[in-house]
């Protein structure tokens, strides 16, 4: 078998690893306890929220650990624009963010009035900044545009679209879970208001992630899961330790900084292969992660290559690879329903080497010859 769907999740990295093992065992005691065991967790909870903010450039009183980048996304979107009705109603969007941001637009247009604006990418995966810019008006509230797509790899203009939205006012939510640790994240530098991540993205534990908030404190957000007080009041619930230090120890490791030069050589590799066997390329010439590729096949059922071969690899993403309709993110980029059926998302780790993508092209050849 060769792993090749790193974009949909990750094993653990055996620094993350020992540091969740430790951590079940020692760190039982509940942070919010007032006795010294409880202040002691509460101190390794806080290093580690410390490791998140010097990672993209924030305050450590900024961020909100959560179960993920889905929660990071619900609190953000959910939490900001609930408790700020009367800046406006209006939300921009794009039409290839992750299903739960959509799922998120949607419950807000249908229960509670808001008006949602989806830009629509160019045929390379990537969304022109002056798009979004166009569609800002009065009474936009946020703008929630994703850093990197999970399906094709293109690396959205976040910069300019945050320079647009702080001449105007207008909060942006970035999710992040594709592109932390790939590409260099500063909330300020790219004029980021919330920002979602994910730890089982980048090789840390599955249920845990982090929301960031600019200027927390003074920013009215409702809270999603209503508790005890914890997490600055937005988020209830007795803090998950062991996860908490598992993805601060993913974010100090390493290994996903080191490897992306060789992942650039096997994005190539797969490119130029893909080429010699007429197949198409869905993801961007430039302005992509190298981590995550889009390719397709004239004639190639590739559900039925992903049901029968050695590779394990998606469709369009993880999430919506059990339904048999062509994913959103493909027709959004222009490609027909057969075009979308055709097609194969590889995602790279730092594992990944010519051997495991050559036995993939052998795989993926004799599955060709034999149609
Ligand atoms: C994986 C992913 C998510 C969901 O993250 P969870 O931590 O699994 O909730 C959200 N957005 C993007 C872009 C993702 O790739």
């Amino acid at each position: 078998m060769v792993y090749l769907d790193f974009a949909a999740s990750t094993p653990l990295l055996p620094s993350v690893k020992e540091k969740l093992f430790r951590s079940f065992e020692e760190d039982y005691s509940n942070p919010s306890s007032a006795h010294q065991y409880g202040r002691i967790t509460a101190e390794k909870i806080e290093y580690a929220r410390e490791v998140v903010a010097n990672s993209i450039g924030a305050y450590q009183s900024e961020i909100i650990f959560t179960s993920g980048a889905s929660e990071a996304n619900n609190l953000a979107i959910k939490g900001y624009v609930l408790a700020n009705k009367n800046k406006g109603k209006h939300i921009i969007t794009s039409s290839i963010e992750h299903k739960c941001i959509l799922a998120i637009c949607n419950f807000l247009a249908k229960e509670h009035d808001y008006e949602i604006t989806y830009i629509a990418p160019e045929a390379n995966g990537i969304i022109k900044a002056q798009n979004v810019i166009d569609a800002m008006r009065q009474d936009t509230v946020l703008v929630s545009i994703m850093h990197v797509n999970n399906e094709l790899g293109s690396i959205q203009p976040i910069k300019e679209i945050g320079n647009a939205c702080v001449a105007r006012d207008i909060r942006l939510h970035v999710d992040a879970a594709q592109s932390y640790k790939k590409l260099p994240i500063d909330v300020d530098e790219l004029n980021i208001d919330f920002l979602s991540l994910s730890a089982h993205k980048i090789y840390g534990p599955k249920g845990i992630g982090a929301l960031y908030i600019r200027d927390l404190r003074e920013t009215r957000i409702q809270p999603v899961i209503h508790g005890a007080g914890q997490e600055f009041g937005l988020r209830g619930g007795t803090l998950a330790t062991p996860l908490i230090l598992g993805f601060s120890a993913a974010i100090e490791d390493k290994t996903i900084e080191n490897s992306f030069n060789q992942i650039q050589k096997i994005n190539e590799f797969i490119r130029t292969e893909t080429n010699k066997m007429k197949g198409l390329i869905n993801s961007p010439e430039i302005d992509y992660i190298p981590h995550i590729i889009s390719i397709r096949f004239p004639d190639f059922d590739a559900n039925q290559f992903i049901t029968n071969s050695q590779i394990l690899c998606s469709q369009g993403s993880a999430c919506s690879s059990l339904n048999i309709e062509p994913s959103y993110v493909l027709t959004s980029i222009g490609l027909n329903y057969i075009e979308s059926m055709n097609s194969l998302r590889l995602s790279i780790g730092f594992d990944t080497d010519f051997v495991k993508v050559k036995v993939f092209f052998n795989e993926l050849n004799k599955f060709l010859n034999r149609l």
